[in-house]
């Protein structure tokens, strides 16, 4: 349920309201928007009537129902407005957001050596991301397969983000590590292979980094915005959702299915902030420009794209990684598209 509150109410009523309802045993959440101030209520509300609050005070416009089993997570919960999430990175804060610039996010899907990190932190860097990505942990089908180095890979994050001044987003599979991983991470991301993993939902939930959280190879919408309830009922209210692909019945050319028309959907669901990852997406780093430019065009608010300076040797996902040639490029085509949708940034030494 919801408690819209008029234009200019003052804030003594909206703490009263506030007040008035904890004494029922309900826990009210003020959620300031650009206009308004709405007043969030999960919980028990089932048996509540919505003109018995409505007659608390005339500063209330009105009263509604959430009709989504995802409250937090829905757009109505807001009253129809984006999220912005602020991450704090070295170079200052960058904002997650419909109303926002496009955020890049590009890395290796693993961090392999010291070399090699901090080599594509500066070209990526360089060609316009804000973030830098890469496993230190990392979730593989096979038990044989490269693991990712852990926590020696967590300090080479840190000394790219050093060099580079770029946020850091790297993935936490096992709670345990978690404290360790939002040391260095600026964004906790949780994979596809997790989405439902919900004691390691409520941990990422409890701390206060925010969260990316990739869809499931095999969630549907609603799965994926519950999964998304669960780390803001646990009190983070920063997260940012990644399709990264689905499973259908090809796979012979494409590793996933991207999909797309989940960016329209989920604008239309929730307020939370959309990443596209087209290389996890496509498996193949030819097909990912075609998707990034479309992703794009479909008002995505973020990209996930894996770089490696050296793909045919990278100890994982090289097929869908770009080199930073082809970034550097790429970035100059999603400047196109970016400034048609006006979600383009100029890096700052373009500012006159
Ligand atoms: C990744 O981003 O490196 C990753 C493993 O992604 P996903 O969870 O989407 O497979
Ligand atoms: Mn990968």
């Amino acid at each position: 349920m919801i408690v819209v509150m008029r234009v200019g109410s003052p804030e003594v009523e909206i703490s009263r309201i506030t007040d008035e309802l904890s004494s029922w045993g309900l826990t009210p959440e003020k959620i300031v928007g650009q206009h308004k101030v709405v007043i969030g209520l999960v919980g028990e509300t089932a048996d509540l009537d919505p003109l018995q609050i409505q007659e608390f005070s005339p500063w209330i416009e009105q009263v509604l129902r959430v009709e989504k089993p995802y409250k937090r997570a829905s757009r109505q919960y807001r009253h129809g407005q984006a999220s912005d999430i602020v991450v704090n990175t070295p170079e200052g804060p960058v904002v997650f957001g419909e109303n926002q610039p496009l955020v890049v996010v590009a890395g290796p899907c693993s961090v392999e050596n010291e070399e090699m990190i901090i080599e594509t932190a500066k070209r990526v860097k360089a060609a316009g991301a804000k973030f830098l990505r890469g496993g230190a942990y990392k979730p593989r089908t096979s038990p044989y397969a490269f693991q990712g180095h852990g926590e020696s890979a967590l300090e080479l994050l840190a000394a790219a983000s050093k060099a580079s001044g770029l946020g850091i987003i790297t993935e936490v599979m096992d709670a345990a590590d978690l404290e360790k991983i939002a040391e260095v991470a600026d964004v906790v991301q949780v994979g596809a292979r997790n989405m439902q993993n919900f004691s390691l939902l409520k941990k990422v939930g409890s701390q206060p980094k925010p969260v990316l959280l990739k869809r499931g190879m095999a969630a549907t919408i609603e799965d994926w915005l519950m999964a998304a309830e669960y780390i803001l009922a646990s009190g983070n209210p920063n997260v940012i959702l990644c399709e990264r692909g689905i499973r259908t019945f090809d796979r012979q050319y494409t590793r996933n299915t991207l999909d797309l028309s989940a960016i329209p959907v989920l604008r239309s669901l929730t307020h939370l902030p959309i990443m596209i990852d087209p290389s996890h997406g496509t498996g193949w780093s030819s097909y990912v420009p075609s998707m990034a430019k479309a992703a794009i065009a479909a008002d995505c608010d973020s990209l996930m794209i894996e770089v490696h300076p050296n793909p045919s040797k990278a100890m994982s996902d090289g097929p869908q990684s770009l080199t930073p040639e082809a970034f550097d490029s790429l970035m100059q085509e999603l400047s196109v598209v970016g400034k048609a949708m006006g979600r383009w940034q100029q890096p700052a030494a373009a500012v006159v």
